[in-house]
């Protein structure tokens, strides 16, 4: 079997009296697509943040790519491969898609020194930004500031400047969230298509994009890892069903 890119082992992380996270031990393949569902204040952001670096553990361990990550600094992840799209980022809504990309090239490529305005005209740099664009399906918008983008296009651009940095694996915050039916079945397709090149988390809450996308699901409840399995395990998983899901199978 193919050796995980992402394993975490034991994690436990308190909050006063409450386990946000609560032993927890998951792993991503590559080329695989987990999805870590759960009812709200489960504890998936929490878990999300310490993958990322910005909560620490209390105990447990987290493994990328073969080295121990569990003390690294966020920026020391990034460099590794761990990428990461969250809801809220650093889109500059008065640049356009293009320039954003190109700002995002420019941080990995490590050309901080430079002044912004370079980025947004350093052929270098659009470049790569423009096949960025092209790959997330946004190449015909890429002149178009950000602030006039629709709501899935901007999960789109998001998505495209943590490509920037070739991240072998993709953290994605509910990226379908506040998307209506035609958008989120458009970024299923495009993350269908990217999943060879970059594993994925993916935190959803919308059920059909899960059951469609996801390789395997991990159900948190409380913090606990509930279930971990196919889609077809987790729908007739008769915990999950009582659990989170209710009667209605997903
Ligand atoms: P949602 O789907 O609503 O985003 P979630 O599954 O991401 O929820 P978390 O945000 O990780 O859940 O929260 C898990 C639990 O930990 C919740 O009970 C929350 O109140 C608690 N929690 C999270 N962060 C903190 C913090 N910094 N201090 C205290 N409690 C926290």
């Amino acid at each position: 079997m193919t050796e995980p890119l992402l394993r975490t082992e034991g994690l436990v992380k308190r909050y006063g009296g409450l386990l946000a996270t609560d032993n927890v031990s998951i792993d991503v393949r590559p080329g695989e697509i987990h999805a870590l569902i759960g009812p709200n204040g489960a504890g998936k952001t929490t878990l999300i943040h310490q993958l990322t670096g910005v909560v620490a553990p209390d105990s447990g361990a987290i493994h990328f790519a073969g080295r121990d990550v569990t003390r690294l600094p966020t920026h020391a992840r990034v460099r590794l491969g761990l990428g990461r799209s969250f809801q809220i980022t650093s889109v500059l809504r008065e640049f356009t898609a293009l320039e954003n990309v190109a700002l995002a090239v420019q941080g990995h490529a490590g050309h901080s020194f430079r002044f912004l305005a370079d980025a947004r005209r350093d052929e270098s740099l659009r470049g790569p930004a423009r096949r960025l664009l092209e790959e997330v399906g946004l190449g015909e918008r890429a002149d178009t500031l950000a602030a006039s983008l629709s709501h899935g296009e901007q999960r789109q651009l998001e998505i495209a400047m943590a490509l920037a940095g070739d991240p072998r694996l993709l953290l994605l915050d509910e990226p379908m969230a506040g998307m209506g039916a035609e958008e989120s079945q458009r970024l299923i397709g495009f993350l269908q298509a990217l999943k060879q090149n970059h594993a994925m988390l993916l935190i959803e809450h919308d059920m059909d994009a899960v059951f469609q996308l996801a390789d395997r699901i991990t159900v948190l409840v409380y913090g606990r890892a509930i279930a971990s399995g196919t889609p077809d395990q987790i729908r007739a998983n008769p915990d999950v069903r009582q659990a989170y899901l209710g009667e209605e199978a997903p």
